[in-house]
């Protein structure tokens, strides 16, 4: 099992069509970490993992559904650490596996499959009630997660920065971006599973910030995983131009966004962009072979 890599991270400089030669824009490149512990998750799990090891869990157990990032993740760390993962999944068990799901079980996850009602309530199934487990929540949502994020800004010179920008799903990562941002500083969260709940849910987690938070809700191409035609093509013509390759239900989203923002002059002139590419890419293999040029 690959070993997870944060000195591959690099800070890729981009340039949009249209761009304002006044604006710069950087792309922190969290995904080069790991192929499964992408990007924001290695973070957001660092602690609840912490919490793991001192409590000498014999188990950690977590929700998500069948496209789940948090969930391949918290599998590929698990193995990592030797120690045992079990993922409850939203829905009925499929006759064939997504393939996050596989690569969970693969990677030695235990999948437990519960209804969707049963899940909206994060039922435990009894049989998973076993002493010595810890429960980390659905997305690694709360403080712990929070506080992981937040040292996402560790590995940059944050104080170039005017904005910085996220995909946000649960609103963790966006959290603790705001917790570590500087007064000056805008964080910009595009909301790409239309999560009515995102900007409630990340101020929840925010402390003591007073950089500001702007969540954009425009570009979520209908909801969780959804997408169209042009956003597949918008990802192969985004990858020919800057060798950065994305995932369909986050970062392809997020940066889409952000060309659209910036020809639309949302961001003024002299301003300085970080951009967190947070991983995801295995979520692309649910893509027949030759869709995407990456
Ligand atoms: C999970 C995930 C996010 C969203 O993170 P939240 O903390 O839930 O908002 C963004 N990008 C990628 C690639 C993810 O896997």
């Amino acid at each position: 099992m690959q070993a997870l890599n944060e000195k591959a991270i690099t800070i890729d400089p981009v340039i949009f069509p249209l761009a304002s030669e006044n604006i710069t824009i950087d792309v922190l490149r969290l995904d080069k970490i790991h192929p499964f512990i992408s990007g924001n998750k290695w973070f957001k799990l660092k602690y609840y993992l912490e919490e793991a090891k001192a409590m000498k869990a014999r188990e950690i157990i977590s929700f998500g559904g069948a496209w789940s990032n948090h969930i391949v993740a918290l599998a590929a760390a698990g193995k990592l650490l030797s120690i045992k993962t079990t993922g409850i999944i939203r829905g009925e068990r499929p006759e064939e596996l997504s393939p996050t799901l596989r690569e969970s079980a693969t990677l030695g996850m235990e999948l437990h499959f519960i209804s969707r009602g049963d899940f909206k309530l994060k039922k435990i199934p009894e049989d998973l009630q076993r002493p010595g487990a810890l429960i980390i929540p659905e997305g690694g949502y709360g403080i712990k997660g929070a506080a992981g994020a937040s040292e996402i800004l560790s590995l940059v010179a944050k104080e170039n920065y005017t904005y910085i920008c996220c995909a946000a799903g649960t609103g963790t990562m966006t959290a603790g971006l705001m917790n570590a941002a500087l007064p000056h500083q805008s964080v910009i969260a595009i909301n790409v599973l239309k999560n009515e709940g995102l900007e409630e849910g990340a101020r929840t987690l925010i402390e003591n910030s007073s950089a500001s938070l702007v969540c954009i809700h425009d570009y979520h191409f209908g909801g969780y995983a959804k997408y169209t035609a042009g956003l597949i093509s918008w990802m192969n013509e985004f990858y020919r131009h800057t060798l950065i390759p994305t995932d369909f239900i986050y970062t392809a989203k997020l940066f889409f966004a952000m060309e659209d923002m910036v020809r639309k002059k949302f961001f003024s002139e002299g301003s300085r962009i970080l951009i967190i590419h947070s991983g995801g890419l295995q979520g692309n293999a649910s893509f027949e072979k030759g869709t995407l040029i990456f």
